[in-house]
Order: C-alpha cells, then sequence, then structure tokens
C-alpha cells in the first residue's frame, strides 16, 4: 500500500489540458520572465483575494522579507513572530538585522494573541501573524493590539490561501500579506514562486521597486534592491490554478469534515476551529501523547504523514543567542511532541482516507 501525504500529479491530470496549453503558451512566446502573464495574474489574484495591490516574486520568503525592508525594518528594530511557524518567518526578521520576538502559541496552534502584549517593547515595529496550517489567527485582537501600539501587521498567508474570518479573507485584513506559491501549498506553482498582497499604493510601490533591482524604471536604480520576479511559467501555472483553487478548498474541507466524524471519540486531538473562521487545511493536524508510534505504525504499512514542526522556532540552534525560556513556550515544546500531519490533498480519495483513520484508531485507541 502506498497512500501519499500528498500527490501532485493526480492534481495535474484533473487539469493537464489547460496546464499543458498554459506552459506551450509560455514557450511559443519565450515569455519566461516577468511579462503579461504576471500582471495578468498579479490582476486576478488581486481580485480573488480582494486587495488593490498584489506584486508577484520569486518566493513566499522573499515576500516577507521584502515587506520588512518596505516597513523599514532593521538593526535594532523587534519584531514579534509566532513561536511555531516555518523558519522564514523568523528567518526574514533575522536576515534584516533585526530581532525575532517569538511568542507562545494557543490551541489553534497560530500566535496566542493575549501574550503579545507583554512583549512589546520600545523597539518593537510590527507583528506577523501565521495562518498556520490554514488556519486563521486571531486578526480582530492582533490588529486592535498593532493599532494601540502603532505597529505594522504583516499576515503570513504561506498556508492559507482563501481562509476567512467572519467572510473576509485573511491577507486583506492587517496592513499587507505575504503569499508562498510553492508547489505543495494550496496554490502552487511548477517551482518557487510568491506574492505580496496590500491596499497600501507606498507599499506596494516599494515591494515592486525592491523585487526589480530598486528600479522604477529601466536604468534607473534608486535604490539597491533585489532580483525577485517571477517567471512566466508560474503565473501561467497560477493563473490556470486559481480558477479551480475555491473547489478545491471545499474538497480539503469536506476531507477534514470526515476525518473528524470517524476519529471522533479516540483520544486524538483534532484542529480546532474557532467560531467564524474558515479553516481551509494546508495540512491536517492531529495530536497525540503517542505520535512516534503512530508515525511508526503509519509508515509500516506505507501511509506517509509528517511533523510540522519537530522544534519550535525559539529552540532552533540560530536562536540560541535569544536565550530563549522554557515556561514561555509551553505549548509550542508540548505540541511538538504531539503533532502528526496525516495526508490532506484535494484528491486523496475517501477509500485512503478511511484506511488511515481505520489505521489511527487501531493504533492510537
Ligand atoms: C512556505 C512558507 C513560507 C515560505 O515560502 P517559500 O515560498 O517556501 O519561500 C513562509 N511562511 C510559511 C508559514 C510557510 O509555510
Amino acid at each position: 500500500m502506498n497512500i501519499p501525504f500528498v500527490d501532485l500529479h493526480r492534481q495535474y491530470l484533473r487539469i493537464k489540458d489547460e496546464i499543458d496549453a498554459a506552459i506551450a503558451g509560455v514557450i511559443q512566446d519565450s515569455a519566461y520572465i516577468g511579462g503579461d502573464r504576471v500582471t495578468q495574474f498579479e490582476r486576478e489574484f488581486a481580485k480573488w483575494l480582494g486587495v488593490e495591490h498584489v506584486v508577484a516574486c520569486a518566493n513566499g520568503t522573499d515576500s516577507i522579507e521584502m515587506l520588512l525592508d518596505a516597513f523599514g525594518v532593521g538593526p535594532g528594530d523587534e519584531v514579534i513572530v509566532p513561536a511555531l511557524s516555518w523558519i522564514s518567518t523568523a528567518e526574514a526578521v533575522g536576515t534584516r538585522g533585526a530581532t525575532p520576538v517569538f511568542v507562545d502559541i494557543d490551541a489553534t496552534y497560530c500566535i496566542d494573541a493575549t501574550k503579545i502584549e507583554a512583549k512589546i517593547t520600545p523597539r518593537s515595529k510590527g507583528i506577523i501573524p501565521v495562518h498556520l496550517y490554514g488556519c486563521p489567527a486571531n486578526m480582530p485582537t492582533i490588529m486592535a493590539i498593532a493599532e494601540r501600539h502603532n505597529l505594522f501587521v504583516l499576515e503570513d498567508c504561506a498556508q492559507a490561501h482563501g481562509a476567512m474570518i467572519n467572510g473576509q479573507k485573511v491577507g486583506t485584513i492587517g496592513h499587507a500579506a505575504s503569499f508562498s506559491f510553492y508547489p505543495g501549498k494550496n496554490l502552487g506553482a511548477y517551482g518557487d514562486a510568491g506574492g505580496v498582497a496590500t491596499n497600501d499604493a507606498e507599499i506596494a510601490r516599494k515591494v515592486r521597486m525592491i523585487a526589480n533591482h530598486g528600479q522604477p524604471q529601466k536604468h534607473t536604480h534608486l535604490i539597491e534592491g533585489r532580483n525577485s520576479r517571477m517567471d512566466g511559467m508560474h503565473a501561467a501555472v497560477l493563473s490556470v490554478k486559481l480558477r479551480h483553487l475555491d473547489q478545491w478548498t471545499d474538497e480539503r474541507i469536506a476531507l477534514a469534515q470526515q476525518y473528524c466524524y470517524l476519529l471522533e471519540g479516540t483520544d486524538l486531538v483534532l484542529p480546532t476551529v474557532p467560531i467564524g473562521m474558515k479553516h481551509v487545511y494546508h495540512l491536517f493536524v492531529i495530536r497525540s501523547q503517542r505520535r512516534d508510534v503512530l508515525l511508526g505504525a503509519l509508515s509500516e504499512i506505507g501511509i506517509s504523514s509528517a511533523i510540522h514542526y519537530p522544534t519550535a522556532l525559539p529552540f532552533m540552534d540560530c536562536y540560541s543567542r535569544l536565550k530563549p525560556r522554557k515556561e514561555e513556550f509551553q505549548n509550542a515544546i508540548e505540541f511538538t511532541a504531539q503533532i502528526l500531519s496525516i495526508p490532506m490533498f484535494a484528491e486523496l480519495r475517501q477509500s485512503e482516507l478511511v484506511i488511515v483513520s481505520e489505521h489511527l484508531i487501531q493504533s492510537s485507541s
């Protein structure tokens, strides 16, 4: 038996004709970097999201870094980030020469908004909430805190395309948002790609300039920027996939509901979704005291599962200089020892989902 964690080939087969035609078009026009397809995808994504400006770029990490640059973050500044995320969220702060200030997570696995204010200092510049696994962070509370302390809010939406709070899409609530279109994300290109979304014209202008060597126009370099452009092929693929994204999200949610139905009543802790929030299940993460036993049992029979992530960010070697105190990150420490991501993608078959659930029930109880 082989039940994959995610299977991008199955997704390709569903839309093969559209994808093949889109890629052939890029080659036909030799439109390899930037160009009309990128502009078109920016417009389509902005419309789908409900935001004024989208700037396409090379990957999701760049989108966070360039936004931090646009917000003027540099040495001596502090930016508040959750203790659990992919490294990029904190790394982008550190590589600006600023300091990531970690805050513990709550039962949704997102930043615990009630613990943010205690970490604000005169050096604080902003907050980066991450809508982890596709579950929205507590944006109403975070925005109120940011307003009180005059901080920017950069939403890390890399795992949350289409997630909503009271009907409003994440990525439109903070001052700006970063997106990743890494192949395995809910909306993924055929290589690295990313984007920035904002209603702030000035932030959008700055990011666009940074992403193209500091040029507002050709051969005029106002600042030293970088090369972070999106390839035409990725834009063409993303435009095709964007047309299907809402359906794929519905399918993910239906699968998540079935997992919850089948796994209810076991000792497994299922995802917590606060009222008014739409979770888009980039990952379906359960929790167990016997996580490593479960992972081994699943892998033995050919079911792929994974851990996102085994170590909380404050305890990574690269942050040892910050001397994190374990008492401040109790949830992050406890949860990272218990979390397990089980197969979740729109094309996961009903029969596969049942097999995964049955094996979890057998090996947990
Ligand atoms: C994937 C991811 C990123 C970075 O995106 P890349 O496109 O891989 O650079 C940032 N933050 C989170 C939460 C992610 O999951």
